[in-house]
């Protein structure tokens, strides 16, 4: 993987219809950097499972998949399925890492973050316990997500006031994906990347899964036991593996 935009050639595996970038932790540390220093709007996203079964139904999020400049593999059934396509991934790159690593790295190059979504007081929090964590840590404005689609613009010039070089949108996905697409434009961020309920682990109101099950590939059964309403999630893992097996068959 090559340091400047320009001359990145993206290496990627189709996993039923949605181009994954096979990118470790640290490619995509390097490519992020790189659309940060760019000035240009990027748009991330990380795929697992559940979001790519979504997108065989959900023409729009498959477009989003489209238009995105980076997808990183943020599940173990990506990777899984990565496999079977004959083009492997070893390792997740997650959001929440990404949002920890971006977060490190703004207390010395000083890039301008902001964090959009999740409920109230929940981005605030989150923003307050990394900069303890990482201090000079540049999170220049934090903001809930519950507002409904038709206020996007208004919140969209809200944040293009302080300009973030990064934004991470903890909204769902679709949700959040949608945001990005509609208001890049406006917004301008470097990196626009949607970060499902990352901003509820940073700021402690969900606990990251024990080592354990982050070693035992569990992240999800952990989550799940914590949060039973994620079981809609889950339930599209069984589609997941058939379309998969179906597919490399
Ligand atoms: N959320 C939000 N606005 C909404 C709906 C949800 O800000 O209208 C937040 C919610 O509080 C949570 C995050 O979006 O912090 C969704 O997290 P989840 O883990 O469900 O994301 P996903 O699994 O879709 O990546």
């Amino acid at each position: 993987m090559t340091s400047t935009e320009a001359t990145r050639t993206r290496d990627r595996v189709e996993i039923l219809g949605v181009q994954v970038d096979r990118v470790s932790m640290e490619d995509a540390m390097e490519i992020l950097r790189g659309f940060i220093a760019s000035r240009r709007p990027h748009f991330v996203i990380t795929a697992d499972a559940s979001s790519i079964v979504q997108a065989q139904t959900d023409s729009e999020l498959k477009a989003l998949y489209d238009a995105a400049d980076l997808v990183t593999p943020d599940s173990v059934g990506v990777l899984w399925a990565s496999k079977r396509f004959g083009k492997p991934i070893h390792a997740r790159v997650s959001g929440v890492d990404i949002v920890d690593r971006l977060c490190r790295d703004s207390a010395d190059r000083g890039h301008r973050i902001y964090f959009l979504g999740a409920a109230h007081g929940v981005a605030e929090q989150a923003a307050e316990r990394l900069r303890l964590k990482y201090p000079g840590c540049n999170i220049v404005g934090a903001r809930h997500g519950y507002f409904p689609a038709e206020s996007d613009e208004v919140v969209a010039q809200e944040v293009a006031e302080l300009k973030p070089d990064v934004l991470f949108v903890a909204m769902g996905i679709p949700r959040q994906e949608k945001f990005i697409q509609g208001t890049r434009h406006i917004i301008g961020a470097g990196v626009a990347m949607g970060v499902g309920g990352s901003f509820d682990v940073f700021s402690g109101k969900t606990k990251r899964a024990p080592v354990l099950f982050q070693a035992l590939r569990l992240e999800w059964l952990w989550r799940l036991i914590l949060n039973p309403t994620k079981i809609s999630k889950c339930r599209l893992l069984p589609s997941f593996v058939r379309l998969v097996l179906r597919a490399t068959r």
